[in-house]
């Protein structure tokens, strides 16, 4: 049932979004003008109208925290039982209910990051090569995969581009290591991330049931960031959508950031182009930032191509600060003091975010933290829901929900929380016992927040799904991330760090294309601050090592 209006807070253009039926729908827009509110609000009042069934619809995205955004949006406009899925998810949850019965046995395990296969594959191949060279094969492997092209076809691509394969090896070798690391892969009995969604899409090509029972399931498909399909996702999309119609999608070329794995904004861009019959809606107002942040975001992308312009609707905030440091340690420090500073102004430390271009720069910035005791969240968000306390935890809830244990939410989560250790106050020390009093006061803290609105089954199965896509809540705690996982989402106070030469732009993004998409990736980062932007940088990682320049993207906003 949706308690709330849905078309309140809407303006005239985003409720053109949310009250269009009859056709597919392209929302073409740029940072922070109410994308996913629309999206969000469209599903809502769909619901509200008859036009959608909860159960029915679709909404994707890219990252498990967008979903997780998504998620929690629709859950404060009232509406329950709409999943909200990464394209990974959505395939992952498919695969895994129609494996057993179309391939019979227990879908293989996943693994992660491709690195250990791959050396695994080049061991046994008897090459050496160093972990740069490691990273761009399996960069390769991905870039193969994700454009759906078998082995073969990878050699003829190839071979017209020789100079496109790592680390100047021919087209051959690179072709046997392929070969070689998806045998080692098959005889550890494991599938890797692109597997998921070839196979669930070879599962729907090939099995005409399993294609009408998903197609039945889901009548109503929604992607929010769909500048970043890749042609495999794309793949999926039209296989889930079939000859139907009602599909909408919404996105900003600007923030296009995994060309690196073979997303293409043209998806977007051409979308009208591929159905002939969409209604395409732009949105210009920016409702998120300060004008000087929409301002710097606007001099970033200025000319750039599908670039829209941003509209500032807020009120003058400050202008951004920027900071060179001499070294690391010494950003590190500057940024714990403002984040204390800011904490003692009544700032709450879920309002204030960090954010780096790779996830080794957090190091730093966690000491620096810790000495001011700030509670932070960084840790890679699937090592949450795996350590022991957190999984225990999760297994108790379910059971309590299993056995029909009644009683508010809060309460019967606590009860579960306190027998697993959780006092009343933090621990004073730092250490294994303070991180699993945060590790479960955090999910208390989830359960509080969602609360009265959530059941005790609710919250057994939200959990589950953080758990299934490694969304850690980060409730009550600054965050502590990459710009990546940053996407979508929104904090009064942002840091940017690391801002230098090598770092931002990172020092493998070489050609044009890859300057231009580490550019987009800061336009992504600059534009998740409301209120206020904190862009900084070291001269140096520590004393006597080499000099580094301030990134030339920070150089151009000029000195504030
Ligand atoms: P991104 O491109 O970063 O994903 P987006 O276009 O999806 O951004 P939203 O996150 O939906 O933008 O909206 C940005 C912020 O502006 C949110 O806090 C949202 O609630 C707010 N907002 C959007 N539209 C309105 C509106 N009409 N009135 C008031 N606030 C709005
Ligand atoms: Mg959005």
């Amino acid at each position: 049932m949706v308690a709330v209006d849905a078309l309140a807070g809407l303006d005239d253009h985003q409720r053109v979004v949310a009250t269009t039926w009859g056709g597919p729908l392209c929302v073409l827009a740029g940072a922070g003008t109410g994308k996913t509110r629309a999206l969000t609000h469209r599903i809502a009042y769909g619901i509200q109208e008859g036009h959608y069934q909860p159960d029915h619809v679709l909404a994707l995205t890219f990252t498990a925290k967008a979903a997780s955004e998504m998620g929690t949006r629709l859950q404060g406009l009232g509406v329950r039982g709409v999943a909200a899925r990464t394209f990974h998810s959505a395939a992952l949850r498919q695969l895994q209910h129609f494996w057993p019965t179309v391939a019979g046995g227990r879908l293989p395990d996943i693994s992660g990051a491709k690195g250990r296969l791959v050396a695994k594959a080049l061991e046994s191949l008897h090459l050496g090569v160093d972990t740069a060279i490691l990273r761009d094969i399996a960069a390769d492997i991905e870039w193969r995969k994700v454009h759906g092209l078998t082995i073969e076809q990878y050699q003829t691509q190839r071979q017209g581009t020789p100079g496109d394969v790592p680390g100047g090896m021919s087209v051959e070798a690179m072709a046997s290591i392929h070969e070689r690391y998806e045998r080692v892969k098959d005889e550890a009995s494991r599938i890797d991330f692109e597997d998921v969604l070839l196979a669930t899409v070879g599962l729907m090509e090939e099995n005409s049931q399993v294609l009408e029972k998903v197609r039945a399931q889901y009548s109503a498909l929604l992607v929010d960031e769909y500048q970043d399909v890749s042609p495999l996702q794309q793949r999926l999309l039209d296989l889930w959508i079939g000859p139907r119609e009602d599909v909408v999608v919404v996105g900003d070329a600007s923030q296009t950031i995994y060309t690196f794995a073979g997303a293409s904004s043209h998806y977007l861009l051409d979308f009208p182009i591929r159905y002939p019959g969409a209604r395409v809606v732009k949105l210009e107002k920016n409702y998120r930032s300060t004008p000087e942040i929409v301002d710097a975001a606007n001099s970033v992308v200025r000319g750039k191509p599908g670039a829209l312009t941003l509209d500032p609707v807020s009120a003058s905030g400050e202008p951004l600060h920027r900071h060179v440091a001499a070294d690391d340690a010494g950003e590190a420090q500057y940024v714990a003091t403002v984040v204390a500073e800011k904490i003692g102004q009544g700032v709450a430390p879920d309002d204030i975010a960090v954010l780096m271009r790779f996830g080794a720069q957090s190091l730093a910035i966690e000491n620096a933290l810790r000495q001011k005791s700030i509670s932070y969240r960084v840790r890679g968000a699937t090592a949450f829901f795996e350590e022991p306390h957190i999984r225990r935890a999760v297994m108790e809830i379910r059971g309590a929900f299993v056995a029909g244990v009644s009683g508010n939410l809060v309460s019967v989560v606590e009860d579960i929380l306190f027998g697993l250790g959780l006092g009343p106050e933090a621990p004073d020390h730092h250490g294994a016992e303070r991180s699993r009093y945060e590790d479960l006061a955090a999910l208390r803290d989830l359960a509080r927040a969602q609360a009265p609105n959530v059941t005790l089954a609710g919250f057994s199965e939200e959990l589950a799904e953080r758990s299934a896509a490694g969304d850690a809540p980060t409730l009550g705690a600054l965050t502590l991330t990459t710009v990546h996982s940053a996407k979508g989402r929104e904090w009064p106070v942002v840091f940017m760090i690391g801002l230098a030469e090598g770092q931002f732009p990172i020092s493998y993004a070489r050609s044009e294309e890859q300057i231009e998409e580490e550019r987009r990736l800061f336009y992504v980062g600059i534009t998740r601050a409301q209120r206020e932007l904190y862009l900084s940088c070291a001269e140096r990682s520590k004393e006597g090592s080499s000099q580094r320049q301030v990134s030339r993207f920070l150089e151009a906003l000029g000195r504030p």
